[in-house]
Formats: C-alpha cells, structure tokens, sequence
C-alpha cells in the first residue's frame, strides 16, 4: 500500500507522561478505529513539537494495518496538487482519487496562508470527504486564526462546520520534544 508516510511512528512510542495535557483515554478510543468505521475526523491542535504528526501518523499506522487506505500529505502539497490539477482541466478526477483513501493525514495547516482560490479547492475535498471517509488534520493554529489561514472568514467557517461536525480535538498544550534534551543540557532557555 502507498501511504506515503513521512516515517513509521506509534503509538506504543508515545510518552503520555511528558505531554500531560493530552487526555490518554481519548487516544485509547481513537485507536480502536471506531472514528474511522463512522467516517469522523480528528483535529490536532498545537505548538511545534508536541507530537500533531507523531499521532496523526500512529493513528494511520493503526488504520492500514486494519486493513484501511491510507494517505499521508501536507497541506502544502495538497494545495499544489489541487490547483495543478485545475490547472490541467483534471479536477474532479483529482478531488475523487483523494476522496478515495479512508483515512486522509494532511500535515501541517496553518504554516503557509492560502489564497481565496485555494482554500475553496480544499473546501471543496473537505466537502467531498465530508461523512464519507474520515480526515486527520494537524495545525499550530487555534480554530479562531482560520479565517486568517483561508484568507477568507466565510470560507474558514464552511470549512470548519464540515471538518467539525463529527469530530475529535486534541488540543495538545505543552513543551516541544525536540528541544526537551536541549532544554536539559541547558542548550535552550
Ligand atoms: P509536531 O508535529 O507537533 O510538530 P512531531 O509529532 O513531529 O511534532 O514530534 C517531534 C518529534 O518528537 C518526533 O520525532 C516525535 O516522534 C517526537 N515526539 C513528540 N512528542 C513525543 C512524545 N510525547 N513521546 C515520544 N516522542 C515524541
Ligand atoms: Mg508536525
């Protein structure tokens, strides 16, 4: 199967006890896959470094190894591969091949701002997934600074009440992992 993920991560390698603001029974349930049966999303929601990827992608492991379709893209990458698509007069079939995967990781919203044109590409994929295959999205930015990413607050909000309607947030509040030996050996403050 091509998932095209980063790397392997699981959740038997994530450390609950450094990032306490992480409810461990909600990750517990969604393991169980029983968001990806009902074609629900999950939202994860927090500073670099606090595990958004970590899980996203432990939680696509668990899925293909159930037996799901799984794709792992950025955001980024999604919206290059949108507007390339338009481009060449393929949309639809584009919009229909990513609807395909049952579950759908898109890395990292919220780094880069999209132009109106963009965010109703993506609008329009969130809206064709939209109960029918469940999408797994990680964001440095709270629900209140879409508009700001869409460049649109319409659009931010049509986008949020699809994504929203049957989902779980984890919204992880804590220290960056990667500094967390560098804070240690007094290399970051
Ligand atoms: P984010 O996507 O939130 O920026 P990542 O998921 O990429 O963060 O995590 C950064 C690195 O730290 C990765 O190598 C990840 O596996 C590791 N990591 C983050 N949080 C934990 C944790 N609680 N336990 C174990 N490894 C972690
Ligand atoms: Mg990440």
């Amino acid at each position: 199967k091509q998932a095209r993920l980063p790397w392997i991560k699981t959740l038997e390698q994530f450390d609950f006890s450094f990032q306490p603001s992480i409810d461990h029974k909600i990750v517990r349930e969604l393991a169980g896959l029983g968001f990806v049966e009902r074609s629900e999303n999950v939202v994860l929601l927090g500073p670099p470094g606090v595990g958004k990827t970590h899980l996203a992608v432990a939680l696509a492991v668990k899925a293909a190894e159930a037996g799901h379709r799984v794709l792992f893209m950025t955001l980024d990458r999604l919206v290059s591969t949108l507007m390339r698509a338009r481009q060449e007069n393929r949309l639809d079939r584009q919009l229909q091949q990513l609807t395909y995967p049952k579950v759908l990781v898109l890395d990292e919203m919220g780094y880069l701002p999209m132009t109106r044109e963009e965010a109703s590409l993506f609008f329009r994929l969130i809206n064709r997934r939209y109960e029918r295959a469940s999408t797994l999205l990680t964001s440095n930015k709270s629900f209140m600074d879409w508009g700001e990413i869409f460049g649109d607050q319409v659009i931010a909000t049509a986008i949020l009440d699809r994504l929203l309607h049957h989902s779980t947030t984890l919204n992880i509040k804590g220290e960056s992992y990667r500094l967390k030996d560098k804070r240690r050996a007094g290399l970051v403050t």
